[in-house]
């Protein structure tokens, strides 16, 4: 089941279920999209893949499957895949 998280992985802005600034990757690392596209180009720090925008799970399925509470929280710092990933696209990668 797709992991609700409550941050950015980043800069820590809140990003609850219903924000319509969410991008994940596919293994849900999660960012805000002003970072995703003046920072991460587009590129997970953590896998090297492109995100897509987080779909917003309605609320009464919230209650059967709330959101994560805890945050994530890795601020890049260096990142390995920027350099070879931010000039081909998510498939091509
Ligand atoms: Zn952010
Ligand atoms: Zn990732």
């Amino acid at each position: 089941m797709l992991e609700i998280r409550p941050n950015c992985e980043n800069c820590d802005k809140a990003l609850p279920n219903d924000s319509l600034e969410v991008m994940i990757c596919t293994y849900e690392c999660t960012f805000c999209a002003e970072c995703v596209e003046n920072i991460l180009q587009n590129v997970c720090p953590n896998c090297g893949g492109g995100f897509e925008k987080r779909p917003i799970r309605p609320k009464n399925e919230l209650i059967k499957n709330p959101a994560r509470k805890d945050k994530v929280l890795k601020p890049v710092s260096f990142n390995k895949f920027l350099e070879t990933n931010k000039n081909i696209e998510p498939n091509k990668r």
